[in-house]
């Protein structure tokens, strides 16, 4: 399933421009300042016929896949058909998860949205989000971001890497961005208490587990210390599985 996604994502994303985003350095400066992530919904060159045709395909390998039920797959797919619906939909829940607007931090989905709708539009903006983070990484705004969420987009990391001078780099769920953060530090609820930080290796040392023993959340990483590639997200996310099951045995969630 992972595989099918990545294989969509890189067919929508070669049709994604690379966008100009050229934010005012006051503005930026105050995002950075408060928090707030850097991307706003009308930077995201958006197309929505290619986005229509991303969140289909997206439910239907989630749904291939026994990851969605059938009568979630049908009200996803109608809300895709019916563009007057999907605009505000998409727009409301980006600023609700974003929190790139200083006030805005309201409902996220519509009364009666299926409960897996954050996964399919997580999954099906990736590729817009992707190219803008791409196109704001160059920024020196964006070296000095010490937040645990994405400087980009404002989701949470789900996965990370350390890099071979021992940095850890956090790895956005929703853009696949990264930026650095503190390695003993947790990044959901910034515990940085040691003592109640728990990690754990794959036998051969290639991944780590670090979990927060105060949140009780975790956070796997590929250590790229010893390895001879760079991280693959798409491919160390599937190759850690035993690590998702051995952090929730110990009572962990992801
Ligand atoms: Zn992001
Ligand atoms: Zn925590």
């Amino acid at each position: 399933m992972q595989l099918a996604l990545v294989e969509m994502q890189r067919r929508v994303q070669a049709r994604v421009p690379l966008p100009w985003i050229q934010p005012d350095p006051q503005w930026l400066a105050t995002q950075q300042a408060a928090g707030r992530p850097a991307v706003r919904f009308s930077d995201v060159p958006l197309d929505w016929t290619d986005f229509r045709l991303a969140l289909r395909q997206t439910a239907d390998i989630l749904f291939r896949h026994d990851a969605l039920d059938r009568s979630e797959h049908q009200l996803i797919l109608s809300l895709g058909r019916d563009g007057d619906t999907l605009q505000p939909v998409v727009t409301r829940w980006y600023l609700a998860t974003s929190g790139v607007e200083k006030e805005d931090r309201g409902e996220r989905a519509p009364a009666g949205a299926p409960p897996s709708l954050d996964q399919v539009l997580v999954l099906a903006l990736r590729p817009f989000l992707a190219r803008c983070a791409e196109a704001l990484s160059q920024r020196p705004e964006f070296s000095t971001w010490r937040h645990g969420h994405c400087p980009y987009c404002g989701w949470e990391p789900d996965f990370a890497v350390v890099t071979p001078n021992a940095e850890r780099r956090l790895i956005c769920g929703r853009c696949v961005a990264q930026w650095a953060f503190d390695s003993l530090t947790c990044p959901f609820c910034t515990n940085e208490d040691r003592a109640l930080i728990t990690t754990f290796t794959s036998r051969d040392g290639r991944y780590r587990v670090s979990a927060c023993d105060v949140c009780r959340r975790y956070l796997k990483a590929y250590d790229a210390r010893n390895a001879g590639r760079p991280v693959m997200v798409a491919v160390d996310t599937i190759a850690t599985l035993p690590l998702d099951a051995a952090a929730m045995q110990r009572g962990y969630v992801g």
